[in-house]
């Protein structure tokens, strides 16, 4: 008798757990990876958010975080969005998207360019004009100077890393993105990192860290110091864009780059 009333208390039990799982599915909660993904390789355990006001870790390790306001992507696009199993379905799903007031203006969706299954992700901004005209992330002269830091530098291939916006249609005359719209593109960046899976994010410039992050620290006070997005590295630098007009700072990307590389074991870069 006894033995039936545990089943049925562990029965119970297990009903809540996989209502909860499944709701926080629902939510598009990262670290709750749709049942036939290959692990993450980062996170096998529920990825944390990252906290609203970041606390650099020691360079070489990721802080540890406590669980705080985790971004938008529980919003109302999130239900559709957590059943897209790769990232052609999540581009199908954004669609021609008309979800904020960017869309009349652009020429192309910048939906992201590189490996699926990428250990390493930049992400930027928002497209420029020449990536607005292009499609692709990142070509022009800022995007010049990337390829030069990840081919030249990293000694990678473009093809070898994933790179993305955070902002997937190009502001008019490059203004910066605005809150709204942040919100609305938001979820899919968050998607298209789960469903990639990364070791690494480089943030690139003032404003991917600071949304990445939901800080207002300043990049100077962010860059080169590890922290953690939802159970993936992450590693703010400056703005390719930056570099262009400051380029005395490239010493300091190289640095942080440096770290990078370190971080997923590649290159060679001196300890
Ligand atoms: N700057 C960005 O932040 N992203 C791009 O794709 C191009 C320039």
């Amino acid at each position: 008798m006894g033995t039936v009333t545990s089943q049925g208390a562990i029965g119970e039990v297990a009903h809540v757990l996989r209502s909860y799982v499944e709701h926080q599915r629902e939510l598009g909660v990262l670290g709750y990876p749709p049942a036939d993904r290959r692990p993450a390789p980062v996170a096998a355990s529920a990825r944390p958010a990252p906290r609203a006001t970041p606390t650099p870790a020691p360079p070489e390790e990721p802080a540890p975080l406590p669980s705080a306001a985790r971004p938008t992507s529980g919003d109302l696009f999130a239900g559709d969005l957590v059943r897209t199993r790769t990232l052609e379905e999540l581009r199908r799903e954004i669609g021609d998207c008309r979800r904020c007031k960017l869309a009349p203006h652009r020429t192309h969706l910048v939906f992201g360019v590189g490996n699926p299954r990428a250990r390493l992700v930049f992400v930027g901004e928002a497209p420029g004009r020449d990536e607005d005209l292009q499609g692709e992330p990142f070509v022009g002269r800022a995007g010049q100077l990337l390829t030069e830091i990840i081919q030249k530098g990293m000694k990678l291939r473009r093809a070898d890393v994933y790179i993305a916006n955070v902002i997937k249609c190009r502001p008019p005359d490059n203004r910066n993105p605005e809150p709204d719209e942040v919100a609305s593109c938001e979820p899919f960046l968050l998607r298209q990192l789960e469903l990639i899976g990364p070791e690494v994010i480089v943030a690139l410039g003032k404003f991917a860290a600071q949304a990445l992050l939901q800080t207002k620290t300043p990049i100077t006070q962010l860059r080169g110091r590890w922290y953690d997005y939802h159970g993936i590295r992450l590693m703010p630098t400056f703005h390719p864009a930056y570099l262009l007009r400051n380029p005395g700072d490239k010493r300091l990307v190289w640095e942080d780059i440096q770290k990078v590389m370190r971080a997923l074991g590649i290159g060679g870069a001196p300890a």
